[in-house]
């Protein structure tokens, strides 16, 4: 025999908790399955450990999708302020880091925590480990999956199965493979938040600088997207770049990644609060220093040897003979460093996916499917994708309510 509920949730993850939890609070009946043998993984280990759970001012400009209008209803619904709410109700305390940035002061497990009470005051029945093997449409317009624990008869599906990233801790294409096969059309995931690299012989020069950390301003040409041919203006961010052994890291890289288009150039302005030129103009003046030493002033000294060596220039040239073409020079390449990734390091070191379910085949009120009535798409699956920062998050919790309150009225 079925099992028979009101909603079938897959993926117990940040949508399909908070979802399943306000879907239950509302009165129906929810199970919720995931094949992973921990609940919400990536909550776990998200924010360094101290879960990131939203950003305070979040807006629908710091989102990417293919439609960036998509994501406001649902966002406009359910705020950064109404999910602060919630986390005071529960005791968690929490500081701001950065930018808006809401952290957990002691553990990401506290939001999980969070979560399974807001699921158990909604009666959820949580299956886990199970997977899922099978899901048809009724002709009475129900559904009927096939699970490890058997046969579920549901009046809505919700997947919630987010991305591909990490699919050592359960991230499958499962969301975008049953998509695919109910006729969505899928825009092509991406990875996004996620380090870049560089071929060993273009980073070469740069390897001794790995560990460095600064503030800098990034920036790259994103690709057109949706209808518009048009190449959109470039997008910067100030943000903290670090320097890896194969590459480029930090929250400055992690967030240019995501418009990054491969084969792209991205510019770095490593010295964006200094005119260096003229501060080296006015040393070579006053300075009996040698170049590199006089350089190191404005970044390390590890950094000034480099950079002086990756141009060609002698690093123990006392100051008042450096001509002012090589001031010029290094200026220039500090504050205009431009390179082209040779890729990036991969599915598992992405924070999020960008691409997914084509939003054309949802709606942005319900997140239910224009093509199937009653399968309904939330979090990470779908083409919405935030900035770094909290916003990913935020995401999960708004496009979860707006279902549940649709589950719940329909
Ligand atoms: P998930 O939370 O990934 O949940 C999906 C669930 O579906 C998983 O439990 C998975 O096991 C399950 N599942 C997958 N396939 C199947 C299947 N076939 N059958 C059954 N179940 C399945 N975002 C922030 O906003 N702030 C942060 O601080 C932050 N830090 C991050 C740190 C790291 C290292 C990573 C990888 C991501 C981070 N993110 C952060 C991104 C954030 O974790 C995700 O965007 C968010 O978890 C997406 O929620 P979701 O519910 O859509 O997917």
């Amino acid at each position: 025999h079925a099992r028979s509920v009101d909603a079938l949730v897959i993926g117990a993850g940040a949508a399909g908790l908070f979802c399943a939890a306000q879907a239950g609070q509302r009165g129906l009946s929810v199970l919720l399955v995931d094949h992973a043998p921990k609940v919400a993984e990536k909550i776990r280990i998200s924010g360094g450990g101290r879960c990131n759970f939203t950003n305070r001012e979040a807006t629908p400009a710091n989102f990417l999708s293919e439609n960036p209008h998509f994501c406001r209803s649902a966002l406009a619904r359910y705020t950064p302020a109404d999910f602060i709410a919630l986390v005071q109700q529960h005791g968690i305390a929490f500081h701001e880091k950065h930018k808006g940035q809401l952290f957990c002061d002691d553990s990401a497990e506290q939001i999980i925590r969070m979560l399974l009470a807001e699921c158990e005051r909604g009666g959820v029945e949580r299956w886990q480990p199970c997977s899922v093997q099978d899901l048809e449409r009724l002709e009475d317009g129900t559904w009927r999956a096939q699970t490890a624990r058997g046969a579920v008869q549901a009046r809505s599906v919700v997947v919630a199965t987010g991305g591909l990233p990490v699919p050592k801790i359960g991230a499958s294409d499962f969301g975008l493979k049953l998509a695919e096969r109910f006729g969505h059309r899928i825009v092509a995931p991406r990875q996004a938040l996620v380090p870049l690299t560089f071929s060993a012989a273009e980073w070469a020069p740069f390897v001794a600088m790995a560990g460095q950390a600064m503030p800098v301003v990034i920036s790259t040409r994103p690709g057109a997207t949706g209808k518009s041919k048009k190449a959109p203006p470039p997008v910067a961010f100030h943000e903290d770049l670090l320097f890896t052994h194969r590459g480029l890291s930090g929250p400055a890289v992690l967030q240019i990644s995501s418009f990054w288009q491969p084969g792209q150039p991205i510019t770095i302005n490593l010295l964006p609060q200094v005119d260096v030129a003229e501060t080296l103009r006015a040393a070579k003046q006053r300075s009996k220093r040698q170049w590199g030493n006089e350089l190191a002033s404005l970044l390390t000294q590890r950094m000034a040897d480099t950079w002086l060596q990756m141009l060609g220039l002698d690093a123990s040239l006392p100051m008042p003979q450096v001509p002012d073409a090589q001031i010029s020079r290094v200026a220039d390449s500090l504050h205009t460093w431009q390179l082209t990734p040779a890729g990036t390091e991969g599915w598992n070191k992405a924070e999020v996916m960008a691409g997914g379910v084509d939003t054309r085949d949802l709606s942005s009120q319900t997140l239910e499917s224009r093509l199937q009535p009653g399968l309904y798409f939330i979090g990470e699956v779908v083409d919405v994708t935030g900035w770094l920062g909290g916003y990913n998050f935020q995401w999960a919790w708004a496009s979860g309510m707006a279902c549940a309150e649709a589950l719940a009225a329909s």
